[in-house]
């Protein structure tokens, strides 16, 4: 999975679930209200999630594939 989440650090602010293009995330309840990654396969590495994150919670992986 590309994306992963630090739900040690996440607090669920939604600015990655708002902002992101792809709509990769979804928000679950059962976690809390925090996002979850629910559609990495869409995700396209923009990076937007990572650099809005206001606590850094959010890991991009690039598949090699990618390059
Ligand atoms: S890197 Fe871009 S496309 Fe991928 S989850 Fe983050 S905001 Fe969405
Ligand atoms: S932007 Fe960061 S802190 Fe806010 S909900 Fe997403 S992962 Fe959590």
């Amino acid at each position: 999975m590309p994306i992963k989440i630090d739900y040690e650090k996440c607090i669920g602010c939604r600015i990655c679930y708002n902002d992101c293009p792809m709509d990769v995330f979804t928000m679950d309840d059962e976690t809390d209200s925090k996002p979850v990654v629910a559609y990495a396969e869409e995700c396209w590495h923009c990076g937007i999630c990572w650099m809005d994150c206001p606590k850094r919670a959010i890991d991009i992986t690039i598949p090699a594939s990618f390059w």
